[in-house]
């Protein structure tokens, strides 16, 4: 199966529904960390809700950062994403993973912050702050649309890995746009109940066919198909652009004491690697 995000309005734009499959990028996230099942299925639901967000940005040049800051087993997880639906994240724990028994919450945890920065080309970038309360992300992220966004969003989140292989990676999500009515809202909300086991729902469908299966009736208009994609945008020259931003005292220092400035990319583990010459080389370009 190949990874789409579908989206359509519906109500005469008066409401738009999302479902997107993404097993693809998200186990190509989780293989570059080395991650556990446990942890990649915390980080792939976090990449999800990423991709869902950044599909959502207005120009391919906005950028947005979701930092997921629970009390959990997990730690940090940090997700970026850019117009088109590209992600790539990192979590502090990859190797984390869950006693029999205990829930999968546990690894997010029950307290923390969820934080959203969205770079739009603006003076300052939007900054909204939302509540780790379930561990859960599902129910965490809603609440964050709800009260930071204002955007009450019926959402379903699920991802599903087995040795590494990621089975189902996706999700759902119905938001009502201005003008749309009471009566409108009540049957988007009845609908969205049918994706509360999106976990089935996207294994044995597409998101296509789910949206058509169960908005069809209210003659969708499709917007143009976006692909999830894990991309990391590191390269040697925005590397060496950071290595110059930290001045040529502070460079040649590491020079002296290790013989190189050796940086990994921590979203995917990429190794780049600077030695003396090339260092003063880097300096004299200014
Ligand atoms: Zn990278």
């Amino acid at each position: 199966m190949k990874d789409v995000m579908n989206k359509a309005l519906l109500f005469d734009g008066r409401a738009m529904i999302t479902v997107w499959s993404m097993p693809r990028a998200a186990e190509e996230g989780a293989r570059l960390h080395g991650m556990t099942d446990d942890a990649a299925e915390a980080y792939a639901k976090v990449l999800s809700v990423t991709a869902y967000m950044a599909a959502g940005l207005k120009s391919e040049k906005d950028r947005l950062t979701v930092i997921v800051e629970g009390s959990g087993k997990a730690g940090r997880i940090v997700a970026c994403g850019e117009g088109g639906a590209k992600v790539r994240g990192y979590m502090s724990n990859p190797q984390a993973s869950l006693r029999a028994g205990e829930q999968p919450s546990a690894m997010i945890g029950g307290e923390g912050v969820i934080s959203v920065i969205k770079d739009m080309g603006m003076e300052q970038p939007y900054r909204g702050y939302g509540k780790v309360v379930k561990g859960d992300i599902t129910s965490d992220f809603a609440g964050y649309f709800l009260l930071s966004e204002q955007t009450p969003t019926a959402l379903a989140l699920d991802a599903q890995f087995e040795n590494g292989k990621c089975l189902m990676c996706g999700g759902a999500a119905a938001v009502a746009l201005p003008g749309c009515g009471e009566e409108q809202l009540i049957v988007l909300e009845d609908i969205m109940r049918n994706f509360t086991d999106i976990r089935s729902a996207l294994e044995n469908s597409t998101p296509r066919a789910l949206i058509e299966e169960h908005f069809g009736h209210f003659d969708p208009v499709y917007l143009p198909e976006i692909t999830p994609l894990y991309k990391c945008t590191c390269s040697r020259a925005r590397t060496a652009g950071m290595i110059k931003a930290m001045g040529r005292k502070e460079a040649m220092s590491i020079i002296v004491e290790c013989g190189r400035i050796d940086v990994k990319c921590e979203f995917c583990g990429k190794n780049y690697s600077f030695n003396a010459q090339d260092i003063d080389k880097l300096f004299k370009e200014e």
